[in-house]
């Protein structure tokens, strides 16, 4: 049995370890780059190399890198049920109740106030970031809704549409990005179905027609962009609080997704999915969230 000895030794060990939690932590920036290098997965495709890779990231750690981009995709290591663990920073994407995409059913359908949309025709710039193209466009375009005025800010596109209506997939979707005074935002989704091969639709073929030849470079456009054109003829939409789909998954994200889909062509709806066949996160739990429909 223990005897008088051993309980001091005992005592003596939790008082050090006790003293020892107590100890100034380290600056959070270092922890946090400390453990994305360890949960930083290698862009897809490199799986076998990795244990090299990562030996090669202990060594260098010691020497204090600056922080490398967390590499994030939609397939394998470092696909959508990996986001969380590429950074401390996604936690939302594993653990977060208020997530987007969602199938939007069984909506509330109420008198839902018209959005005020006030977009100009402007100058813009066409990004591939290696996720989507994204189009920044130039500012004064926006739209008013719940006494609140959002500014576009871009628009990207998504193949497969990420959101659903009752079950149903679209081809694409477009995603136009609002933000307010405050920072809060406001996505637009523009749900985009394969017409015929003469329904080339105006903007997509203006973005098209500048897409960079290069990845993560902003390249101005030649001319002008008028985003109402992306919009359909009926404005009715669902509505409800979401997040953003991509890392890192931020949450208080108004949606309002437009139930009238858009068509455009075959060849258009082609050079997309040969840039980018799949980029959609999939769908995320309701969790009992409000939808509400305009009748
Ligand atoms: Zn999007």
């Amino acid at each position: 049995m223990c005897g008088m000895k051993t309980r001091v030794i005992l005592v003596a060990c939790l008082l050090a370890l006790a003293a020892r939690a107590e100890e100034p932590k380290e600056p959070v920036e270092v922890l946090r780059q400390r453990l994305a290098e360890r949960l930083a997965t290698p862009v897809e495709g490199v799986a076998t190399a990795r244990p090299a890779a990562r030996a090669a990231r202990s060594a260098k750690a010691a020497k204090a890198q600056p922080p490398k981009p967390v590499h994030w995709g939609y397939t394998g290591e470092a696909g959508p049920e990996h986001w969380a663990e590429l950074a401390p920073e996604n936690r939302l994407c594993a653990v977060g109740t208020r997530q987007s995409p969602i199938d939007i059913r069984e909506g509330l359908a109420v008198d839902l106030e018209r959005i005020a949309f006030d977009y100009h025709p402007g100058s813009f710039s066409v990004l591939d970031n290696g996720h989507t193209i994204q189009v920044n466009v130039a500012p004064g375009s926006g739209l008013s809704v719940m006494g609140r005025r959002y500014e576009l800010q871009q628009f990207h596109f998504h193949r497969p549409s990420e959101e659903r209506v009752n079950g149903k997939l679209f081809d694409m979707v477009a995603h136009l990005v609002h933000k307010d005074a405050q920072g809060r935002l406001a996505v637009v989704a523009v749900l985009l179905e394969r017409g015929g091969d003469d329904m080339a639709h105006p903007v997509i073929q203006a973005v098209w027609g500048n897409l960079p030849l290069e990845k993560g470079e902003d390249l101005p456009a030649q001319g002008q962009i008028d985003p109402s054109q992306l919009l359909p003829e009926q404005r009715g939409y669902y509505t409800y609080m979401g997040s953003l789909t991509t890392p890192p998954c931020s949450e208080g994200v108004l949606w309002m997704v437009l139930r009238q889909p858009v068509a455009l062509s075959g060849p258009q709806l082609d050079v997309f999915a040969r840039l980018y066949p799949m980029n959609a996160r999939p769908l995320q739990a309701g969790s009992g969230r409000l939808i509400k429909e305009s009748q």
